[in-house]
């Protein structure tokens, strides 16, 4: 569903993303983690076709992504780490705009809005500008746009940073069923607990490299017994002696 190649970004001197190496199958939710500035918003961005690599190749449902392949992009979506939505819109006018952008159908688009609407408690606030909106219910309201149309793989970038914890929970089942239906999650966030209870497999990366990839089990087998992700996020991440394998797809 998602396969990176060797993919890498310069920004000038600086190396933010190192070679990265993974691929997340069909019908898995994918927890990418490391402290900031590790390179997962870059990662992310290239995967998406929003950022041109510097080196190394995309394929997202087998097509290999590039910055101008538009069909493509309209399969997949993307929750942005800040979601700067156009403040002069109402949530209303935001979601019309993003059916029209997928070309959903009225009937779907009705639907499914209600759905999702209601999952975060956003009705009463549909007409009001999105200026006017805390970031909290901007971020309610870009992850409503990007589940609206049932992509077959998302990209949520840091999506429960500002979520009240009733709307971290709907995301959180809401994610874990849409997994299981057969469509593809890659999500990164600072919330180990989030991680461990819902991701199939976990990467941590740190200065723009895999320091480990797999199930939390395999990655506590690497770490030795009683270690929590908290720990092995941790020692992979602060530049100390690393106890944990490392590990990378080939
Ligand atoms: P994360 O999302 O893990 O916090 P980012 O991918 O945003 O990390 O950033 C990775 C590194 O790349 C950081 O050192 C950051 O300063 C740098 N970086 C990100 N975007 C740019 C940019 N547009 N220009 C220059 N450097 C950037
Ligand atoms: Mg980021």
């Amino acid at each position: 569903m998602i396969t990176a190649s060797n993919l890498t970004k310069k920004y000038g001197e600086k190396t933010a993303v190192k070679n990265i190496n993974l691929s997340v199958k069909k019908g898995e939710l994918f927890a990418y983690l490391g402290p900031n500035g590790s390179g997962k918003s870059t990662t992310i961005k290239m995967l998406m076709g929003l950022l041109e690599p510097s080196d190394g190749s995309v394929e997202i449902l087998g097509e290999p992504m590039h910055l101008n392949n538009t069909e493509l992009k309209r399969k997949i979506s993307f929750v942005p780490d800040t979601p700067d939505i156009i403040g002069k819109l109402t949530g209303n006018e935001y979601l019309n705009f993003v059916a029209s952008i997928y070309k959903m159908d009225k009937e779907t688009y009705k639907n499914k809005r209600e759905e999702l609407v209601n999952m975060f408690e956003l009705g009463n606030d549909l007409g009001v500008l999105v200026e006017e909106y805390s970031h909290g219910m901007r971020q309610k309201l870009a992850v409503i746009g990007a589940l609206m149309h049932s992509p077959e793989v998302i990209f949520l970038d840091e999506p429960n940073v500002g979520l009240d914890p009733k709307s971290n929970r709907e995301l959180k089942n809401y994610l874990t069923d849409y997994v299981r239906q057969g469509n593809t999650v890659f999500l990164t966030t600072h919330t180990l607990s989030l991680a461990e209870e819902i991701a199939d497999r976990i990467c941590i990366i740190y200065q723009g490299e895999i320091k480990a990839l797999g199930t939390l089990a395999e990655l506590r087998e690497q770490a030795g017994v009683g270690r929590t992700l908290e720990d092995i996020f941790l020692a992979l991440t602060d530049g100390e002696d690393v106890h944990v394998q490392e590990h990378t797809e080939s």
